[in-house]
């Protein structure tokens, strides 16, 4: 126990991510990051010029980037917050919007990171359990009086929730926020940003480290009813004003402009996961309905640890979660074909040595 860190956080369990290992070229398929590099505008617009401007502070207010995101979403920019990823929205809004008296709502398997900032705040939380197939209930949301938080698509499944059952916990919810986490939605899932416009209580997620390629530039984005942004920019602006550094903000304006780009890719990795889903069915394993850059697999004949024990043996990362109910899974990132093409063969293997043993 540290002699300085306040008792209030004695008892707090820190988010685990992902492996980032610096040591040897692995298949990278455990952090869902995009296989492809930015695009060739991104690349370009954080070149010498933008660089040699990191003597100055960046604008507080990402006004152009905001401005970008309003036109390309059908919003106003009082629509839209920024934030250095879009964790960092997750944390203001449950410093923000949740406290000892209203509590937070999510489900029991999601994105590992809500009960941490949940124990961060000391907000007591409910984690729904899933339904048997390993869908949402919606039902289980519905007037339920607290923060809700639901990844949808979710994390690790890969599944989603359609708009009218979120437009139900909505209305059963008016008097909390309801945060929709939609870090996954550009691979094929359905987002509810339209929904802002009716519902003064529906805060919409979204990052530019999935679809946009920018994992490593640190961008997320809210959307939502201008009261709730304005909530959220006083919590930014009690904390850190300069939270996205000046060539993050240049590359997420180039990113925007190159929209077609980043579509295109994520058809692309859309079109990976179908084929990769039934090549994976083929070889015995039951793979959960993505409509997200991953896919939630398992196996009869192995275990979920040692089908990422394994395949991290042959050079190749997925992540596996010790928790009792998906222990028998991996969650696959979806790359490019030819990282798919390695991953099928070394499983075969592995497979394959199984029964000779
Ligand atoms: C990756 C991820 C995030 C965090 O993304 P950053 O913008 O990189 O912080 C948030 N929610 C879910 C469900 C994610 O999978």
């Amino acid at each position: 126990m540290s002699r300085f860190l306040s008792p209030r956080f004695a008892g707090l369990e820190a988010y685990t991510p992902g492996e980032q290992p610096q040591d040897q070229q692995y298949v990278k398929l455990n952090t869902n990051e995009s296989p492809y590099p930015p695009s060739p505008e991104v690349l370009e617009r954080i070149s010498a010029a933008e660089t040699g401007r990191l003597n100055l502070y960046p604008d507080p207010t990402g006004r152009v980037l905001k401005e970008k995101l309003a036109a390309l979403y059908g919003v106003e920019p009082e629509n839209v917050f920024l934030s250095n990823g879009s964790d960092d929205i997750l944390n203001f809004s449950f410093m923000a919007f949740c406290d000892a008296e209203r509590g937070a709502a999510f489900p029991e398997i999601s994105y590992g990171f809500y009960p941490v900032y949940a124990d961060l705040y000391h907000v007591p939380c409910i984690q729904m359990p899933l339904k048997e197939d390993f869908s949402v209930d919606y039902r289980d949301y519905c007037g339920i009086g607290k923060m809700v938080v639901i990844a949808n698509p979710n994390a690790p499944t890969g599944m989603e929730i359609s708009i009218s059952e979120i437009e139900e916990i909505l209305r059963s919810n008016p008097q909390n926020v309801v945060l929709i986490d939609e870090a996954y939605v550009d691979f094929g899932g359905t987002s509810c940003v339209e929904l802002t416009k009716q519902y003064d209580n529906l805060l919409v997620v979204q990052t530019f480290s999935k679809s946009r390629s920018l994992a490593g530039a640190r961008l997320g984005f809210a959307i939502a009813d201008k009261g709730l942004i304005a909530d959220l920019e006083k919590i930014k602006y009690s904390t850190n004003p300069y939270n996205i550094n000046r060539l993050t903000l240049a590359a997420g304006e180039a990113a925007i402009e190159s929209d077609a780009y980043y579509r295109k890719n994520a058809a692309k990795i859309a079109k990976t996961r179908e084929l990769t889903a039934s090549r994976l069915r083929k070889l015995g394993f039951i793979v959960l309905p993505s409509v997200a850059n991953f896919i939630f697999v398992k196996s009869d004949a192995l275990a979920g640890e040692t089908v990422y024990q394994e395949l991290k043996k042959k050079g190749v990362l997925v992540r596996h979660f010790g928790k009792q109910k998906i222990k028998d899974f991996v969650r696959i990132t979806i790359g490019t074909p030819e990282q798919m093409d390695i991953l099928l063969e070394k499983l075969a293997e592995i497979l394959k040595g199984q029964k000779g043993a």
